[in-house]
């Protein structure tokens, strides 16, 4: 007998419906690599294997850069003093195309994607190299995240850091914590290095309780490093034991 309601879908599950409409999705506008743009996947095998990744064994504990095992040329030790820093890759290859994909191309999909590389990272960090990133994960008491600014937020409609913390913390099984805020609205890549380290100074304030505990701290792209130091050192004011700091990638 036909009925009109069920013809309509009124009477199928939900879930069922949200399937069918991203199957319509799929076919109006194809999965395309963030990229590259080949048609398939988010980010493409490809691109994965294209990622200029940063051996943790040869990095800088202080700022994540590549090769600062010994001496740092880029940072002089000085970045993060209360905790140990590490990228997963360089800000070159397929990386700053999907990262702007992500946060400003509206591709939220990317998120849970780019919190399993990030993931991924500080696992391997912790398996190849324990005298020099062991515990960063699994002994961590908690994950923060380097929050947006009002600005950003505002422009993107959502805190990219917020959405791949969530992922990353439900895959690591470890409790998020949503313990920054950050004031003021300028642009950090509008501005110059010594301008960023001003803006950065006292940029975040702590509203959670932190005391005594390890944090690791998420952010995407590592520069100056002004920004997770400012971040970092606000949380150890208010009383963690130690923050170490896990991006996606370092600009050297
Ligand atoms: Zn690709
Ligand atoms: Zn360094």
């Amino acid at each position: 007998m036909f009925d009109a309601a069920y013809a309509s879908g009124r009477h199928l599950p939900a879930r069922i419906m949200a399937a069918a409409g991203e199957a319509v999705l799929e076919v109006l506008a194809p999965t395309r690599c963030a990229g590259c743009e080949r048609p398939g996947a988010l980010i493409c095998e490809r691109c994965l294997a294209a990622l200029e990744l940063i051996d943790p064994r040869q990095s800088c504990c202080s700022c994540g850069a590549p090769f600062g095992v010994l001496q740092c040329t880029e940072c002089a030790g000085a970045v993060l003093d209360h905790g140990r820093c590490l990228a997963l890759a360089g800000f070159s290859g397929p990386l700053p195309r999907i990262i702007r994909a992500y946060k400003d191309g509206g591709e939220r999909r990317l998120a849970p994607e780019l919190a399993e590389l990030m993931l991924a990272c500080a696992e391997h960090a912790e398996h190849v190299a324990p005298e020099r990133y062991g515990g960063m994960l699994t002994q961590a008491d908690a994950v923060v995240f380097v929050p947006a600014t009002a600005a950003a937020f505002r422009r993107r409609g959502f805190d990219h850091m917020e959405r791949i913390a969530q992922s990353f913390c439900l895959c690591a099984g470890v409790p998020l914590l949503d313990a920054l805020a950050k004031h003021g609205s300028s642009d950090q890549r509008a501005l110059g290095r010594a301008s960023r380290q001003a803006s950065a100074q006292g940029a975040y304030e702590v509203v959670a309780s932190v005391q005594g505990m390890r944090l690791l701290l998420l952010d995407d792209v590592i520069t100056t490093g002004a920004t997770i130091s400012a971040a970092a050192g606000a949380l150890v004011c208010a009383g963690a034991a130690s923050v170490d700091a896990l991006a996606l990638a370092r600009v050297w």
